[in-house]
């Protein structure tokens, strides 16, 4: 019991000032800043006040001051901070989606004080933000323009209300979806200002289809690659080809959201079933969309490249001005364009690099990766297992990925997965059938010395209790 504990009850808590006063506020009032901690201890007190009964013995000053210090942590400890990612998932959405390149890192950095964003150099004047971008994306995508907004839901949205604003936009049922939570495609349609008119039934839409919905009030039309779901059976839907050649024909933009962003089948690591950018803008369709952050392996953006005309008028509609992106979205991905506009694979794009990723030298890596753990702890219960990842952000859903990683087995799993997590360096684990699962495929190769070190407290602190 406390000295205080003789003293019975809330009226008996102690003030504010005098928890202030104590000597051990001392080193927490210089870390948080005085007004801060005056403002914690202010309401631990008030909680205090309201959970402890009357006849309840009074806590004591460090006994405040501790439950304050413990609400501030809680509230600023968990800011953004870097995490190992050792879940297998490469496009991980919770864990930030794409890592970037060292040379994307290096653009941030350099971009980060002032830099030359809408001022060009040449001239001493005005500049466009989006203009080497949208070049660059232009390029590699085959087509006349490009241009760039936040992320690829922006994209969509811009699309929508500065081609189809006031209009009609006609969708297949098949591809009416939901991705990642917020994003409905009938709710980015309503937003955008336009009408959803939609075709076809949920597993088979015909160019027919489309066709007999066109009318006067049509403003254009919208295939969405359906990303994280796939219907299979009897399905069918219009191909993009065909959908180009009849907005040609009726003189409306047919626009394609294609999702991931894989440029062309190079690229692909053999991942079936992603829509390719290159080709896609190759049917002639008026507007391709995709996210930086996925399989391109770039910042949070979101793409719009295809014919001119319809890239500039997304460019200069007013909603462009709520939807840009930022100066380190923009550098990040310049230097990602960059390296791919340089080969067609660049390894050293963190994502692209993971998914090219050798089996054998994965599986030695594992192996590597057990001896090291088995080394530092010898009585862990540590084997390399085959394992099937995925590509995660909603790209090639289905379709595994298969790695190499190891399993801990042992008592109490889920407590080491969240001991991992509390580490200072948090490593991230995946728990299945009471093992904890450790991808090599997602842990960069210079972090394994960290994880095992990560591992080998853990596991101490478990068999200590
Ligand atoms: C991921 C995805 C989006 C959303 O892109 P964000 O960059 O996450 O905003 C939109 N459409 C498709 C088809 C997608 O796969």
């Amino acid at each position: 019991m406390s000295a205080a504990g003789d003293r019975r009850g809330r009226a008996s808590l102690p003030s504010v000032d005098v928890v202030l006063r104590h000597s051990t506020a001392a080193g927490p009032a210089r870390q948080h800043g005085q007004r801060v901690l005056a403002e914690a201890v202010r309401t631990e007190l008030a909680r205090l006040r309201d959970t402890i009964a009357e006849d309840e013995s009074s806590p004591d000053v460090d006994t405040v001051l501790a439950g304050a210090l413990a609400a501030l942590e809680l509230r600023r400890g968990s800011g953004v901070r870097r995490v190992i990612n050792a879940t297998g998932v490469v496009v991980h959405t919770n864990l930030g989606r794409a890592p970037l390149s060292d040379a994307a890192r290096a653009a941030v950095m350099a971009a980060s004080g002032y830099a030359n964003v809408e001022y060009d150099l040449a001239t001493g004047g005005r500049g466009s933000r989006t203009a080497r971008v949208g070049l660059l994306a232009a390029e590699l995508c085959g087509a006349e323009a490009g241009t760039a907004v936040n992320n690829g839901a922006a994209a969509l949205l811009l699309a929508v209300a500065a081609l189809a604003g006031g209009r009609e936009v006609i969708v297949s049922r098949g591809e009416l979806v939901e991705i990642g939570g917020s994003f409905r495609l009938p709710e980015i349609i309503a937003a955008g200002g336009a009408t959803l008119v939609e075709v076809g039934t949920t597993n088979r839409t015909r160019v027919e289809d489309y066709r007999r919905a066109i009318g006067p009030g049509t403003g254009m039309i919208l295939k969405v690659h359906p990303s994280n779901f796939r219907l299979i059976g009897f399905t069918e839907d219009a191909d993009l080809l065909e959908l180009a050649a009849l907005g040609a024909e009726h003189g409306l933009p047919v626009v394609f959201d294609a999702g991931s962003g894989l440029i062309d089948d190079d690229a692909s690591a053999g991942i079936p079933d992603e829509p390719e950018v290159r080709a896609a803008v190759a049917t002639g369709a008026g507007l391709v969309l995709f996210s930086g952050d996925k399989l391109l392996g770039g910042p949070q953006a979101g793409l719009l490249v295809g014919a001119r005309d319809a890239v500039e008028r997304c460019r200069t509609a007013p909603l462009a001005r709520a939807l840009r992106i930022d100066k380190l979205q923009v550098a990040a991905l310049e230097a990602t364009l960059l390296a791919h506009l340089r080969t067609p694979v660049p390894l050293e794009v963190p994502v692209i690099g993971m998914l090219h990723a050798d089996d054998e030298v994965l599986r030695r890596r594992a192996d590597a990766l057990a001896g090291a753990l088995a080394r530092a702890v010898p009585d862990a219960a540590v084997v390399t297992v085959a394992l099937e990842g995925v590509v995660g952000g909603g790209a090639a859903p289905g379709v595994a990925v298969t790695s190499h990683g190891i399993r801990i087995g042992g008592p109490h799993a889920t407590r080491l997965a969240a001991r991992l997590r509390e580490q200072d360096l948090p490593v991230i684990v995946r728990v299945v059938d009471d093992g904890v699962l450790l991808d090599v495929r997602t842990i960069d190769a210079g972090d394994e010395a960290t994880v095992v070190e990560a591992l080998r407290r853990c596991l101490e602190a478990r068999t200590r209790r």
